[in-house]
């Protein structure tokens, strides 16, 4: 729930739009125009000029009717068609240019917001992704930074520009005929509080209208991601029913939204013309009487229509401020939200390593109600191997999760070295460690890029070397491309046996004092698993490893198996010591014997 206001929010937001600061926020959205500031103000400059050649034309339009009606000269028309087609000339070139300087000032704020946006993402930590769906980051990346591009470059001006041009307006109606001024003007209460009335109720409809726009998507994005567990249980029917009810819900809102807009803005136009035929009439009399002249009344009647349009447009603005609001109040909570495994300002810059990591009393939970991992202790030695062993959900993962610091730990402390985690500069914790996980990542790029991945600089030979330890260069040599063939999304499709061995050889290049192994061998035949293990030993040599098989027969060659149950260390030992002492791992170990044999069998 918001903090501020106690309702429902929308995917664990701190606090609703409602309740956020506009003022403030509207602040931080003219910061990112502060570097273009030049461009902004050439901007503001040409759209005054704009708004005077928007005036302009009408005032000489009366002049012209005075021209005929009072008695006017050939020469005085010429001149007057003339001095309208350079209006009319300069008032393009103007807008023109400023439609060139738009582009040029939005295209760039864009990106820079875009850029900002995109760095947030980087900066935040594993906790953040882990309860968020990757699609609304895409969309807070792409329509959101889009949005505030069009408030900054058009609806800002926009809103300025009728402001400005209401003003210049009312000055002109006043100079052209003052008592008639100040009649129109007794709507303009009754406009203002019909907008009070509406408003609120329109940011209603539109919160709600853009809570199930986010649903489509959020279904739309899950849809996208589980494809293929959607086809291969045969769901499509269910989400197609669950994206036609979301989707329902969002033309329901869009539809009560435009009802109420559309009931009340045809009022504000009937009021308009009520005024405007008001003016005809008393403006009229006043002509009659000759009081006033036919070209006064004419531009009259045009400049009130001027006058009455912005005031309209006003409304569309204010939609626009209102999806902005939503827009900036996304990018800026994913700007400001903060990393839960910040690095301290004195962090140590780790150049090299040792290798010896200690658990101290380390206890962890995702949900800081449950612990996964209970008072952990643990040392491991530089250079050893240490096979992680026990039943599926005993907190494996979330041992190595927080040995790479993509979390800290709730209490205890992890050492590196003898230097807590938590006080090693991240990028460089990591630069310490190699990581092989089951699924491999491959980027869109070359394979040769993709073995280089953590090392940029690698040369060619020891990219070719490093996939020979791997035992990649084999079929990566039988690939169309060799080295260059692409691969990742857009690329050719690799194995999952062939992925895990562009891992390790990412690895072997990177050349860590670290290891970590998660079901490197997993969903592999046993040929190419042989492969693997020979590659991962040559890997293996000589640094501090943690690896995780659940075919423990992998995990053969581990200096000590730990083996883990419920979050905590329930045996320690090599395999021959854990076996003869028939505890968890012989258990284990046994299971799995009874089930090779049944599936030989
Ligand atoms: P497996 O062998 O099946 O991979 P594991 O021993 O590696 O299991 P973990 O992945 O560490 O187990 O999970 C331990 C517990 O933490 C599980 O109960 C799991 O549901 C929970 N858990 C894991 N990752 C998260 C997460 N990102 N958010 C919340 N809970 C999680």
């Amino acid at each position: 729930a918001c903090r501020v206001c106690g309702k429902r929010l929308w995917h664990r937001r701190t606090k609703c739009l409602r309740c956020s600061n506009k003022y403030l926020m509207v602040r931080r959205i003219l910061a990112y125009a502060q570097p273009h500031r030049r461009l902004m103000i050439a901007s503001g400059v040409l759209l005054l000029f704009s708004i005077a050649f928007e005036l302009i034309p009408t005032y000489l339009m009366k002049l012209l009717i005075d021209n005929f009606t009072e008695g006017g000269s050939r020469s005085a028309l010429l001149w007057l068609i003339v001095a309208m087609a350079a209006v009319h000339l300069i008032g393009t070139g103007v807008s023109m240019a400023r439609s060139f300087i738009g582009l040029r000032f939005g295209g760039r704020l864009m990106g820079d917001i875009r850029k900002h946006a995109f760095d947030a993402i980087l900066k935040l930590s594993m906790s953040y992704f882990d309860r968020r769906q990757v699609s609304q980051f895409i969309s807070r990346v792409q329509n959101d930074t889009e949005e505030l591009k069009q408030f900054l470059t058009e609806g800002f001006i926009q809103f300025l520009s009728q402001v400005l041009l209401a003003v210049g307006v009312l000055g002109l109606l006043f100079y052209l005929n003052a008592p008639l001024t100040w009649m129109i003007l007794i709507p303009v209460p009754f406009l203002a509080l019909g907008f009070l009335w509406i408003w609120p109720r329109i940011r209603i409809l539109w919160y709600s209208q853009w809570m199930s726009v986010m649903n489509v998507n959020n279904v739309i994005g899950e849809s996208l991601q589980g494809i293929r567990v959607i086809k291969a249980f045969a769901q499509e029917r269910r989400e197609k029913q669950r994206f036609a009810q979301a989707n329902d819900t969002l033309v329901k809102r869009m539809i009560s939204m435009g009802n109420l807009w559309m009931s009340v803005s045809p009022l504000f136009s009937l009021v308009i013309a009520a005024f405007g035929l008001l003016v005809w009439y008393a403006g009229g009399k006043s002509v009659l009487g000759g009081g006033m002249t036919l070209g006064s009344l004419t531009a009259y009647a045009s400049y009130l229509v001027m006058f009455f349009g912005p005031l309209q447009a006003f409304g569309a603005s204010l939609n626009m401020i209102n999806r902005v609001m939503g827009s900036a109040e996304r990018i800026f909570e994913l700007m400001d939200a903060k990393s839960d495994t910040p690095d301290r300002p004195d962090a140590v810059q780790l150049e090299s390593a040792q290798g010896e990591i200690r658990f101290d009393g380390v206890r962890y939970g995702y949900d800081k109600s449950r612990a996964v991992l209970k008072d952990l202790n643990l040392t491991i030695r530089p250079g050893e191997m240490i096979g992680l062993v026990g039943p599926s959900g005993a907190g494996k993962s979330t041992l190595i999760n927080l040995v790479c610091r993509f979390y800290d730990p709730d209490a205890g402390s992890i050492t590196l070295d003898g230097i807590d985690l938590r006080d090693i500069a991240q990028e460089s914790l990591r630069a310490r460690i190699g990581v092989v996980l089951q699924e491999t990542f491959l980027f869109d790029g070359t394979i040769a890029q993709n073995i280089a991945y953590g090392r940029k600089d690698a040369s060619p030979e020891s990219i070719i070397e490093a996939a020979r330890t791997a035992g990649a260069h084999g079929f990566i040599c039988g690939l169309p491309e060799g080295y260059e063939t692409q691969v990742g999304e857009r690329g050719h499709r690799l194995s999952g046996g062939e992925k895990q061995r562009i891992a390790i050889a990412r690895a072997v290049l990177l050349d860590p004092e670290i290891l970590i192994l998660d079901e490197a061998t997993a969903s592999v035949d046993t040929e190419t698993e042989r492969a693997i293990q020979e590659a991962l030993a040559r890997l293996v040599k000589g640094r501090t490893t943690i690896a995780i098989a659940h075919r423990l027969s992998t995990l053969r060659g581990a200096d000590r198996l730990i083996v883990l149950e419920q979050g905590r260390i329930a045996e320690t030992g090599t395999h021959d010591e854990l076996y003869r002492s028939k505890g968890t791992y012989w258990r284990l170990v046994e299971s799995q014997k009874q089930m090779t044999e049944s599936e030989v069998g």
